[in-house]
């Protein structure tokens, strides 16, 4: 028996950018709200690996920090005082009964009418390259992700890869690294067009197509790496401080399929209203998946917007039932 004391509305699960807009979505529709984070802090990958960057494509915003979209977003989210709990996984959810959701934490039990599931890639590790010594030197010259970039000021850097992040981190580390290259193994790059635009024009070397990392030189510390062009065999060798690998996530989404949810490809399957396959349960962000998805901050957002309503109309439907 669920004590009525102990129930939400709606739980977020995540409070990445689009757990926190979801929660500011859900107060304002009168939504008695829970949002449930796994971290101490609250922000998603906008913190744990990019605080400092700029963000180009959020609406209403030509440019903004990283770090300062958190913070209004977290301002937005809390003004119909949610209720937060940080530092907690949510590990297992199960449907009770109708309209009665357990979502287990590794602290303690939540009980929610309806759950949101915002958990971005859920648990991710970076794509790494099979490359002797790498794992070696992590921490010492090879990176993720830039969490910092004054780390960097004055170095030498090459940056792996041509999506999105690879495209960003290059573009912001110039004028603060003295020197920066990026190779990418395709022919195509997979970030904006007019990013990659401003890529060619800047001071950024630019060794592409089929270029990739053969080797990491360096013993204690990175200092140099050997590119190579995987068609044409050719090799160069050059002197770098640091590595940026930046090819993708590996992300494990077993957890949730044990929870009984339906896993297409690499995120939980919605229908357009944001509904997963178990009644209560919506996913939007980076998590959820449907044809055409991208994976940016403003998409999220908006899946966050439909997840709310849909869950409320849920809520509702219950209530006529009565
Ligand atoms: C380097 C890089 C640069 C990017 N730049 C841009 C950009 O310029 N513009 C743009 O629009 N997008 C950008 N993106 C993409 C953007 O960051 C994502 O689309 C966005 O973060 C997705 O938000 P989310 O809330 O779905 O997920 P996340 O930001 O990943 O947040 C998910 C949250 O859920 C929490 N969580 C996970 N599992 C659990 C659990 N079991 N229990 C409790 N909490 C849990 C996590 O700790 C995290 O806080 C970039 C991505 C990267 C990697």
């Amino acid at each position: 028996m669920v004590l009525q004391s102990e129930m939400y509305d709606i739980t977020i699960v995540g409070a990445g950018p689009v757990g926190l807009y979801a929660t500011y979505y859900a107060g304002l529709r009168d939504c008695r709200t829970k949002l449930i984070e796994m971290y101490p802090q609250v922000g998603g990958r906008l913190i744990s690996m990019y605080p400092e960057k700029e963000v180009f494509d959020v609406a209403g915003h030509p440019k903004i920090v990283a770090a300062d979209l958190v913070r209004l977003l977290t301002e937005q989210a809390m003004q119909y005082r949610p209720a937060v709990v940080l530092h907690e996984r949510v590990t297992c959810l199960r449907i009770l009964g109708e309209r009665v959701i357990e979502l287990a934490t590794d602290r303690g039990m939540h009980y929610t009418q309806t759950a949101i599931i915002a958990v971005g890639s859920g648990a991710f590790v970076p794509r790494k390259l099979d490359i002797p010594h790498l794992i070696d030197l992590e921490g010492h010259g090879i990176y993720y992700w830039l969490k910092s970039f004054e780390a960097l000021r004055g170095k030498k850097v090459l940056i792996v890869g041509g999506g999105n992040s690879a495209v960003d981190w290059a573009l912001s580390l110039e004028g603060i690294a003295a020197e920066v290259t990026l190779a990418h193994r395709t022919y195509k790059f997979q970030a904006h067009e007019a990013t990659v635009d401003k890529l060619l024009a800047s001071g950024v070397r630019v060794k592409f197509p089929y270029f990739t990392l053969k080797a990491v030189l360096g013993e204690d510390h990175v200092t140099g790496a050997v590119i190579w062009n995987e068609r044409s065999g050719k090799e160069e060798e050059i002197a770098v401080d640091a590595i940026v690998l930046s090819i993708g996530m590996l992300t494990n989404l077993e957890p949730f399929r044990e929870w009984g949810l339906n896993i297409v490809g690499s995120g939980i399957a919605v229908a357009p209203d944001m509904s997963t396959n178990m009644p209560g349960v919506y996913a939007a962000g980076d998590i959820a998946t449907y044809p055409g998805k991208i994976l940016l901050i403003t998409a999220g957002s908006g899946e966050a917007a439909t997840a709310v309503n849909s869950a409320k109309e849920y809520i509702l439907s219950g209530d006529l039932g009565r």
